[in-house]
């Protein structure tokens, strides 16, 4: 397999899946990390399932939720690998946060990124909004 440096999830550069895909089972697993979504394990299915792939609508794109799991959780276990089976349960247990508390997350994030107080945060919109749940960098936070 070739080494892909695009991740599957968000489409964004620099991932680093020095192995590719392995086959695995009989299942194409992506396997290793990317800026914005961070430590990654899934299967091609299941990345499928929720990418939007046969539908007219792009608001069922749902990729960002997977981005947003993995960026939160994703390195609670070393042996978590989201499948077919599990995708569907992640993403609807995934915390509803309103407004305001996306605007905490992001402050909270802010302060941990920064290496003291009124210093830069190391926060970038484009690699970071998965931070706060969003669906792409130019989302407002506030809907
Ligand atoms: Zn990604």
């Amino acid at each position: 397999m070739p080494e892909s440096r695009t991740c599957p999830i968000c489409g964004g550069p620099n991932a680093d899946f020095a192995g590719g895909r392995s086959d695995r089972h009989r299942e194409l697993i992506w396997d290793g990390t990317c800026p914005r979504c961070g430590k990654v394990r899934a299967t091609d299915e299941a990345i499928a399932r929720v990418n939007g792939a046969g539908h007219s609508i792009p608001s069922q794109d749902r990729s960002y939720l997977l981005s947003a799991f993995f960026r939160h959780f994703g390195t609670g276990s070393a042996d978590q690998l989201v499948t077919t089976s599990n995708v569907e349960a992640l993403l609807r247990d995934l915390p509803a946060y309103t407004p305001m508390e996306k605007r905490d997350l992001l402050l909270q994030y802010a302060a941990a990124t920064s290496i003291k107080v009124g210093a830069e945060s190391d926060y970038r919109a484009d690699r970071d909004y998965p931070i706060v749940f969003a669906r792409d960098h130019e989302s407002r936070l506030l809907r």
